[in-house]
C-alpha cells in the first residue's frame, strides 16, 4: 500500500471528481509478447507490460522489472507509486514503469541482451519520443540500459546507463543513499537518536540493500542483519559491512554462511528487535501475516511497496513509525533526472553534487511531510501522499485537465 486510496485522502483534501477518475485508472497500458528464435528447436517467449499510469507532471519514468513474478497488475501499481514519488520529490516527471515476466537470472548474456533487443524493438515508439523513460529496477541493471540506448541513439530515452556511456557517477548508489538519509533524519529528528546508537536489519543485499549499509554503516550505524533471497546473516555486535561485501560481492552470491555471522531465514530477521528495519527487496513482504510480530521501531520502506495495506494497519496500531517508500527510496529517480537533463543539455555532474542534491531534496520532503502530519495528525503515509496529491491536482488544473 504504498500509496494511500483515493477514498480514504478524501477525508484530508478536496479531490476534484475529473481527477479522481484520472489518478485511478492508468493513462495507458501496453501488453505485448517479447518472442525469440533463439536456436534450431528453440524459442524464448514472456509477456512484457508497460504502463503509464499519470503523466501530468511530465514523461513517464519509472524502471523496467525483469523477474517470473511480473504481471500488469504488479506494473501499474507500480507505475502509480512513480506518480506520487515523482510529485513529492518535485521533478517534472510522469509516473511510468515496465516489466519483462522472465526469470533473468536463467538466461545467458547473449539471449538477454536479444531480449531487452526484442522488448526495446516492441515500444521503439515510446522510446524515441520519449513518452517512456526507462531505467532499472529489480532483476536489470545499467548494462541492460546500456543496450537501450544502444538502440535509440538518444543519450536521454534512457537513465541508469553505465558512468563511461553517459550513465551519472552516483546513479547505481543514489537509492541506498535516500533510503540511508532518510533512516538518519528519522533517528535524528524523530527518535532523538544518533545514528551511531542505533540498530538496523535491512533486507535486501542487490541494488538498494547493498548501498544502504554502506552508507549507514559509513555513518556509524549498527548493522545486525542483512538477507538476500537464500536467507540471511545476523550478528548482534554489528556486522562488518566491507567484510560482507568482499565475502558476497555481487548479487549472485548469498551471504549465507558469512564466516562472521550466523545464518538466520529471511522471517527471522522481519522480526528482530531493532531500531530500523529497510525492507528492500520484494514487494509485500510485511503483510498480515507476520505484522504482529515485528518488533522494530521504525519501518523505512527501501523495496516499492514492502508493507501492504493491512500490515500498514496493524502497525500503526501498534505505534511502528513506517516512514514511505515514494520518500525514502526516491534517490534512483531524483539521480535519473539530473542524468536526464545532462544527457539534454551536455551537462556534467560529479558524485559529491548527485549526492547533496539527493541529501537535500529528501531533507525538503521529510520536513515537509513532518508539518503536513503535525497539521493533519496523520500518518506520515498519509502526509507524503497529501503533498503528492496536491502537486498532482494543481498540474492537472493547469494542463485544463480538470
Ligand atoms: P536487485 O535485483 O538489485 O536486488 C534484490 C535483492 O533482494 C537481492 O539481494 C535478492 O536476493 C533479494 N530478494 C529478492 N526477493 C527476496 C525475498 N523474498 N526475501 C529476501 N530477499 C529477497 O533489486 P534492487 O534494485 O535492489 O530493488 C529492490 C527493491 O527496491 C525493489 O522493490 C525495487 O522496485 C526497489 N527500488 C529500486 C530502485 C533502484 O534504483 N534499484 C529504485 C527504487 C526502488
Amino acid at each position: 500500500m504504498a500509496i494511500v486510496s483515493l477514498e480514504k485522502m478524501k477525508k484530508f483534501i478536496d479531490i476534484p471528481e475529473a481527477a479522481e477518475i484520472l489518478l485511478t485508472r492508468s493513462e495507458k497500458e501496453i501488453a505485448f509478447n517479447v518472442n525469440l528464435k533463439t536456436g534450431r528447436d528453440e524459442i524464448i517467449f514472456c509477456d512484457a507490460f508497460v504502463v503509464y499510469h499519470n503523466v501530468a507532471l511530465g514523461p513517464a519514468k519509472g524502471g523496467i522489472r525483469i523477474s517470473p513474478d511480473v504481471s500488469l497488475d504488479e506494473t501499474r501499481t507500480l507505475a502509480q507509486i512513480m506518480t506520487y514519488k515523482n510529485a513529492l520529490a518535485g521533478i517534472p516527471f510522469g509516473g511510468g514503469k515496465s516489466g519483462i515476466k522472465i526469470n533473468g537470472g536463467n538466461i545467458d548474456e547473449f539471449k538477454r541482451v536479444a531480449i531487452i533487443k526484442e522488448f526495446v524493438h516492441m515500444i521503439k515508439e515510446e522510446l524515441i519520443f520519449g513518452y517512456y523513460v526507462p531505467a532499472p529496477d529489480l532483476g536489470s541493471g545499467p548494462e541492460d540500459m546500456a543496450v537501450i540506448y544502444g538502440e535509440t541513439h538518444i543519450p536521454e530515452s534512457v537513465t541508469g546507463k553505465p558512468v563511461r556511456i553517459g550513465g551519472l557517477p552516483g546513479r547505481n548508489e543514489a537509492t541506498g543513499r535516500s533510503v540511508a538519509m532518510s533512516t538518519y533524519l528519522v533517528s535524528e529528528k524523530i527518535l532523538k537518536e544518533k545514528i551511531s546508537n542505533c540498530s538496523v536489519a535491512i533486507q535486501g543485499f542487490g541494488n538498494v540493500g547493498r548501498n544502504t549499509a554502506i552508507f549507514l554503516s559509513e555513518m556509524g550505524a549498527k548493522i545486525v542483519a542483512i538477507s538476500d533471497i537464500f536467507g540471511g546473516t545476523y550478528n548482534g555486535e554489528g556486522i562488518n559491512i566491507k567484510e560482507l561485501l568482499s565475502y558476497a560481492p555481487t548479487k549472485d552470491k548469498s551471504v549465507l554462511d558469512f564466516p562472521e555471522g550466523e545464518n538466520i531465514k529471511n522471517e527471522e530477521l522481519l522480526n528482530l528487535n531493532v531500531d530500523f528495519l529497510i525492507p528492500a527487496a520484494a514487494g509485500e513482504v510485511i503483510n498480515e501475516t507476520n505484522a504482529e510480530d515485528i518488533k522494530a521501531k521504525v519501518i523505512i520502506e527501501g523495496a516499492n511497496d514492502p508493507v501492504n495495506e493491512k500490515a500498514d494497519e496493524i502497525l500503526e496500531k501498534k505505534g511502528v513509525i513506517i516512514l514511505p517508500d515514494i520518500l525514502c527510496n526516491s534517490g534512483g529517480v531524483i539521480a535519473s533526472y539530473i542524468e536526464w537533463r545532462n544527457a539534454k543539455s551536455g551537462n556534467q555532474t560529479n558524485k559529491k553534487e548527485v549526492y547533496q542534491i539527493i541529501d537535500r531534496k529528501i531533507s525538503d520532503s521529510f520536513e515537509k511531510i513532518l508539518n503536513i502530519k503535525n497539521n493533519l495528525r496523520s500518518s506520515y503515509r498519509i502526509a507524503a501522499t497529501y503533498i503528492s496529491l496536491n502537486e498532482l491536482i494543481e498540474a492537472m488544473r493547469e494542463r485544463r485537465w480538470l
